[in-house]
């Protein structure tokens, strides 16, 4: 092993598990003590700011000067009693992870002294400039303020003495800069939109809420093993390495008994993520060795996505602790199971009701067949966009490869649901329905509940699938923010509840009772979308083309996939709902193509840094001794008596010429298309370039990499080689 991987080794001999107890057995003990949430603020606020505070933020209200100075000073005090010095305005910006700039508590007197002062006008809004943060062309210099707001719908909470507030970031022409902006005007879409149609179910409806259960895969590698690669290091993903002999085959790392160090660091984490309120409920291993996964309890999406965003920080730092590294990206070695972020969605209502729970009564399911189909229909209306949504450089490499589901967007319902939307297809006449006929129906669909609780064939190949009482939108990678792709769908929901309304209303204007105009409405769904249900296996080679033939898109290229954000229907459904503007999605578009030219053109340079510089100089280092030892072995062995002694290093001296001339000329073409790509000035053709003619370089120079692995003497070998990294903990 080359003096790298010795000290590695030789340090990770000296881990020993970190356990920290935390002060109680009891989680409900210490659970969101970092936290201003509702039950906090309630007891710090005068009663009737609260209530004012507590009334906007359930009906989208505006909260005046007045309650957010109440609610800023009650921040303060509760912030300081727990040693907070500092407050920031806490945000998602477009590089996908969260911002924060920290500012003290304490102003200045006119004697020199100091006092603690935090009121309204700061909790509500801050100028952090930021003006380095991605904008895509939105902030020119001359106009670059930013703002963050207040977002008085999600907790603040303290981290290392910080008193952080969630806010949204936009710019000073109010177009939104963030990810949060658009998730919450998604949000009420979908709120107005379902409240509507429930109304045909039930009038006590006043609110309904997107719900989020997200399920966190990571991989942990340590930290002195990490150092040795720097491509880890500094892409996140390893470039290089030969495959292990072993790795995921025996399926002996899923669901196993923890390892030590890593269930100390998990329970760890768990403790900072109790104390930030982040519900997380699940642990466990996943399919590839050292990837492990952890789940919460659902909560309101906006919520949920500001504790997802939260946790990778938490994470990040936690394992840092224990020394480790959290690799959150979602292909950090070639060849085993790459991480996802399972978004877990459904809506709930202000009376309790799951939207997507089946119901016990007819009257309850016919509600949760419309709002099933209506979701179909908009996953169905809106695929690419969703698929958009979720695709990046790294997402890149998971989709489609086998283990992830495919490009192609599919929705599962499992038999049971299959067989009642086939037969909602075929029962409903098109006259009008007799009372048997609707009663026949209605029991029909009363027997759904008692089925689905057997219903455990849960088709994992599946991208989006309905697990009973939720859809689990699987495409989603790890590293990313959900905030992407819930706002999609919540807003493709939005825009499809609202034409089932539509659609639904003029029927029963012309005469139609109002359970029949929603049969009748629904069938012609069911019809509309039939073709993006799916209860097959997804990663086989008969759905690509069965996919095909139905008409269905299968993209897996980032800079393809990522034009649906320009379509007609995608531009007119996020403008509609003033999701985002035109001028917010072209912008968004070009970040997107940015951020993956430049992860690869990192990638390239990292790749070919390795490559030159630590590969070649090792494997010439070992043709050396090979050639010395070809010469000492004619000295001593004379070539005509024994012909073929050296028959063995000669043919390695020979593949190792043949490879390493291969690489540095492909390193020399690859340095040469990144010259070409980045003198192209359209944003949109320089990422095709990237993706077309640089990306490629990538794993051709790996693959003869991986061959010289297999060849180089294992002491000289600089990196530390894939069984060292997933293997050891
Ligand atoms: P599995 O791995 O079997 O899919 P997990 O227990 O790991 O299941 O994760 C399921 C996730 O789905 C959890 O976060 C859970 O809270 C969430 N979930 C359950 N019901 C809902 C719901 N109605 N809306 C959103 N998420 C839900
Ligand atoms: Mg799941």
């Amino acid at each position: 092993m080359s003096s790298i991987r010795v000290a590695a080794m030789q340090e990770l001999f000296t881990r020993r598990p970190i356990v920290v107890n935390p002060p109680s057995e009891k989680v409900s003990d210490y659970f969101g003590t970092d936290t201003f949430g509702l039950e906090t603020m309630k007891r710090y606020l005068p009663s009737g700011a609260f209530e004012n505070v507590k009334k906007a933020i359930d009906t989208w209200g505006h909260i005046d000067r007045k309650d957010a100075d109440a609610v800023a000073s009650a921040m303060k005090a509760w912030a300081m009693e727990r040693g907070a010095t500092h407050y920031t305005h806490w945000f998602h910006p477009l590089n996908g992870s969260t911002a924060e700039k920290h500012d003290a508590f304490f102003e200045p007197t006119k004697d020199g002294k100091v006092f603690e002062h935090f009121s309204g006008k700061e909790l509500i809004q801050q100028e952090p400039d930021a003006s380095s943060l991605p904008s895509g062309g939105i902030r020119n210099t001359f106009e670059a303020r930013g703002y963050t707001a207040w977002d008085p719908s999600s907790t603040a909470f303290i981290v290392d003495r910080t008193l952080c507030i969630p806010t949204v970031f936009v710019s000073y022409t109010g177009d939104a800069l963030d990810y949060k902006a658009p998730l919450l005007k998604s949000l009420f879409a979908l709120d107005q939109a379902a409240v509507e149609v429930c109304h045909y179910f039930n009038r006590n409806v006043n609110k309904v809420i997107s719900t989020l259960g997200w399920e966190q895969e990571y991989f942990l590698v340590d930290e002195a093993l990490y150092y040795a690669r720097p491509d880890l290091v500094l892409t996140d993903r390893t470039l290089m390495g030969h495959a292990s002999a072993k790795d995921q085959q025996l399926a002996d790392h899923y669901f196993g008994s923890i390892p030590e160090r890593v269930s100390a660091f998990m329970k760890d984490l768990e403790y900072d993520c109790y104390r930030l309120g982040i519900p997380i409920r699940t642990r466990h291993n996943e399919v590839a060795p050292n990837q492990y996964e952890c789940a919460p309890v659902f909560e309101e999406a906006n919520q949920a996505v500001d504790h997802n965003q939260l946790l990778m920080d938490v994470m990040k730092r936690v394992a840092r602790k224990h020394h480790f590294r959290a690799l959150l990206h979602e292909k950090p070695y070639k060849g085993i199971n790459g991480s996802g972020k399972h978004n877990n969605w459904s809506m709930l209502t202000n009376t309790g009701t799951n939207l997507l729970a089946p119901g016990t009564t007819p009257k309850t399911n016919l509600q949760f067949l419309t709002f099933l189909i209506n979701t179909i229909k908009a996953v169905h209306d809106h695929a690419d966009l969703l698929r958009a949504s979720v695709i990046s450089a790294g997402n890149e490499y998971r989709l489609g490869g086998n283990e992830a589901p495919p490009a192609i967007i599919s929705v599962f319902v499992g038999k049971h649901l299959t067989k009642v939307l086939h037969d909602l297809e075929r029962k409903i006449p098109t006259k009008r329905m007799t009372p048997n006929e609707k009663t026949e129906l209605k029991l029909d669909i009363g027997k759904i509940p008692e089925i689905l609780m057997d219903n455990t064939d849960r088709n994992r190949t599946s991208p989006f699938a309905f697990t009973g009482n939720r859809f689990e939108f699987r495409a989603v990678g790890s590293s990313m923010n959900c905030a992407a792709p819930m706002t999609v769908l919540n807003v493709a929901v939005a825009n499809q509840l609202a034409e089932f309304k539509t659609d639904v209303d003029a029927l029963i204007e012309n005469g139609m009772r109002k359970d029949e105009a929603i049969f009748r409405t629904l069938r012609d769904y069911i019809i509309h979308s039939k073709k993006i249900l799916f209860e097959g296996n997804g990663y086989s080679e008969e759905w690509k083309q069965e996919a095909s033939r139905r008409g269905l898109t299968n993209i897996s290229e980032a800079t393809e996939a990522l034009k649906a954000y320009l379509t007609p229907s995608s531009v007119d459904l996020l403008t509609k709902y003033h999701i985002l503007s035109e001028k917010e999605l072209h912008a968004r578009y070009e970040i997107r193509l940015e951020n993956y030219t430049k992860k690869i053109q990192i990638e390239a340079r990292v790749l070919g840094d390795l490559a030159v510089n630590h590969i070649i100089p090792t494997v010439i280092k070992y043709q050396n001794c090979l050639i010395d030892n070809v010469k000492g072995l004619r000295e001593v062995l004379p070539t005509s008596e024994f012909g073929d002694a050296a028959g063995y290093q000669l043919n390695s001296i020979k593949k190792i010429s043949k490879h390493k001339s291969l690489i540095l000329e492909m390193v020399d073409e690859m340095i040469n298309a990144r010259k070409v790509a980045n003198k192209i000035e359209d944003i949109r053709k320089r990422a095709e370039y990237y993706s077309q003619n640089v990306k490629p370089f990538l794993d051709e120079i790996r693959r003869h990499i991986d061959k010289l692995e297999l060849i180089v003497d294992d002491e000289l070998w600089p990196l530390p080689k894939y069984r060292e990294l997933i293997f050891t903990r």
